[in-house]
């Protein structure tokens, strides 16, 4: 048992799509305790922050994005003019910063058992056509990364999770002051300490 805090973002196509109570009613009845919670409209040198600059960053994206179009028979070299993988996850970080500041996003700070792991298998994977039925992902669009890339985008995948603990805190830190963020007794808690009494 580890209880901990993760960091979520509702993107903008998920406010736009009024998502924003669906999703974040999946994490309250799952049991996560909500402990900050506020709209922001980042600018772009925010999200520009927010997201890794780092080559091993790059090369993750470009490589998910080659093992996608392999699995489709398509030529990744004809939609990116290249098959450097850093290259193509520089591409993508650009994508990302004019699609998270074009419009509103709603932020968020859970508390939970395993947070950071739960909330990732809640949101399932990257490629929503590839995510799991039940997942986020999976149950509220029919979004590919092979459609956002012909189409030169972000994957619009209505919510961004914390991907472990560490990157959890560095992300809470990055959007919550200390003071926007609460500590409180829950319905969760005082059940859990009222039968543990027993
Ligand atoms: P996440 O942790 O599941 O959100 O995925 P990553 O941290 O790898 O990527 C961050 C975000 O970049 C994703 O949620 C997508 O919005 C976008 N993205 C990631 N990989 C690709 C890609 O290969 N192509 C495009 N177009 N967007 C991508
Ligand atoms: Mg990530």
């Amino acid at each position: 048992m580890a209880v901990e805090r993760t960091f979520v973002m509702i993107k903008p196509d998920g406010v736009m799509r009024n998502l924003a109570g669906k999703v974040i009613g999946r994490f309250e009845q799952a049991g996560f305790k909500i402990v900050g919670l506020r709209m922001a409209k980042p600018t772009k040198e925010q999200v520009e922050g927010f997201y890794p600059s780092s080559d091993d960053w790059f090369g993750k994206i470009g490589e998910k994005t080659k093992h996608r179009y392999n699995q489709l028979g398509i030529d990744g070299k004809a939609v990116f003019g290249t098959n450097n993988n850093i290259t193509i996850g520089k591409m993508v970080k650009k994508w990302l910063i004019s699609y998270i500041s074009s419009s509103p996003v709603v932020l968020m700070v859970l508390e939970g058992n395993n947070a950071a792991e739960k909330t990732r298998k809640m949101v399932g994977n990257t490629d929503p056509i590839n995510a799991d039925t039940g997942t986020i992902r999976g149950d509220f669009t029919l979004e590919s990364v092979d459609w956002a890339n012909s189409d030169k985008r972000a994957v619009m995948n209505i919510v961004h999770a914390s991907g472990d603990s560490a990157e959890a805190k560095e992300e809470i830190a990055y959007w919550f002051k200390p003071a926007e963020l609460f500590d409180y007794e829950n319905a969760f808690d005082i059940i859990i300490n009222k039968l543990g009494d027993a």
